[in-house]
């Protein structure tokens, strides 16, 4: 028995999973023993515990993290999560998955990821406001548009982002808007920003529909998670002609075999606050939807959903990861024995980081694109990397998420070995 939970436990272990990836990755490339070495650890891990005023007077004390795992490509990217069960290894497996996703779209940057153990939906505005302030100033040497430049992740958005930006100006005596991305538009963000995980996530879906010679009007579609990504992925996706016929939440499903009517339910949802109660679908249960019939799933809330204990159930035949790390290393294995056509995270949700790309670039100009500008600059770079991502598998004989890690592993050695080792 224990061993079991155990095994359990490190399947679900964000950084076990990256570095099961990382490790067949490097060798089916045959990757330089060193630089294995060097891309197998995060360059630099910050810990800091933030003391936080709360609103009934007591001083309570959070703990973050920010993990830069590589700046060999450009400055360290990568959002700011606040949960309850953040761990320094889920930090650092993101942040490593930052890298990797960087390099996939083939975008100037590096990879980080940040963090803060604490359950934003106990707190009010002004104590998340205090503790974000916090956070950046203890972390004000370590960011920086030539540095390191966060942006929003689970829990955390453009408000946070403006926090932020004004924080570290208020250090810096200037106002520096690229510092981070995911912004409200009046400060330096970016046109687009806000649905570009979720645009990604429906241009991924249409080049695997197109390969795999589907049409979009027959194919339905499941989404777990109805926060930015899910939320914006599944109404462009019913506007695009797909039929969308369940959506999960972390308390409970809907699902219409007729697919639902995403307008009217983002309707309901800004009324009522939550999907729950909507008239057009039925309730169900958010696991029973991951095991439901349909041609695309798309798990895009948080890591470990799809895992060995459901995968074999799986009955989807295309798998788009809007998530970071929503499949364990594990349900690969059973994915693949079953032909599941998967389009891994580091290029499925890879829209979000580009379309921030798009946002530092528009910043450190001082010129702001039109939104169809970003929009099919966007594209460009999706369709481009989806169609290196499956010619890479097809020429290395390896499934889609091996070849896209293989892609940015080779990317970022080759520029590790060109600049050379700095001693
Ligand atoms: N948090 C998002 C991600 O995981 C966006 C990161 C960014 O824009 O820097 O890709």
């Amino acid at each position: 028995m224990a061993t079991t939970s155990h095994s359990i436990e490190q399947e679900k272990n964000p950084w076990e999973q990256q570095r099961a990836r990382f490790n067949l990755a490097a060798e089916k490339l045959n990757l330089d023993e060193g630089l294995w070495r060097v891309l197998r650890q995060p360059n630099r891990e910050i810990i800091v515990h933030i003391p936080v005023m709360m609103d009934n007077g007591q001083l309570e004390v959070f703990t973050g993290y920010r993990v830069q795992h590589s700046i060999a490509r450009g400055p360290a990217k990568g959002g700011v999560r606040y949960a309850p069960d953040v761990t320094l290894d889920e930090v650092r497996a993101l942040a490593s998955w930052m890298t990797w996703k960087c390099a996939v779209v083939n975008i100037p940057f590096g990879g980080a990821k940040g963090g803060i153990i604490c359950d934003p939906k106990q707190m009010s505005r002004g104590e998340l406001e205090r503790m974000t302030r916090r956070y950046t100033s203890e972390l004000i040497e370590f960011i920086g548009p030539e540095k390191d430049v966060p942006a929003p992740d689970v829990n955390t958005n453009e408000q946070t982002m403006a926090w932020m930006m004004d924080t570290y100006s208020m250090h810096m005596r200037q106002t520096v808007t690229a510092v981070v991305t995911g912004k409200p538009l009046n400060m330096g963000g970016s046109r687009g920003r806000r649905e570009a995980t979720g645009r990604g996530v429906m241009i991924i879906c249409d080049e695997s529909i197109k390969h795999l010679k589907m049409a979009r009007e027959s194919t339905r579609v499941i989404i777990q998670g109805f926060g930015n990504v899910g939320s914006n992925a599944a109404l462009l996706m019913h506007k695009a002609g797909y039929k969308v016929i369940g959506i999960g939440e972390w308390d409970g499903g809907l699902y219409n075999s007729k697919g639902i009517d995403i307008q009217a339910l983002w309707d309901h949802r800004q009324k009522e606050g939550t999907i729950h109660g909507f008239k057009g679908a039925e309730r169900v249960a958010t696991e029973d939807l991951l095991v439901t019939e349909c041609e695309i799933l798309v798990p895009a809330a948080t890591e470990n959903v799809i895992t060995s204990a459901n995968a074999d159930q799986v009955k989807a035949k295309v798998l788009v990861e809007g998530a970071n790390g929503p499949t364990t290393a594990a349900a690969d294995d059973i994915l693949a024995d079953k032909h599941v056509f998967v389009m891994p995270d580091i290029l499925a949700n890879a829209g979000g980081v580009t379309a921030s790309y798009f946002e530092w670039v528009q910043d450190r100009q001082g010129y702001f694109w039109k939104e169809s500008v970003v929009n099919s600059q966007l594209e460009d770079i999706m369709v481009s990397s989806f169609e290196d991502v499956v010619r890479y598998a097809g020429t290395h004989h390896v499934n889609n998420r091996i070849a896209a890690y293989m892609l940015a592993i080779d990317r970022v050695a080759y520029t590790i070995r060109q600049r050379g080792i700095y001693a």
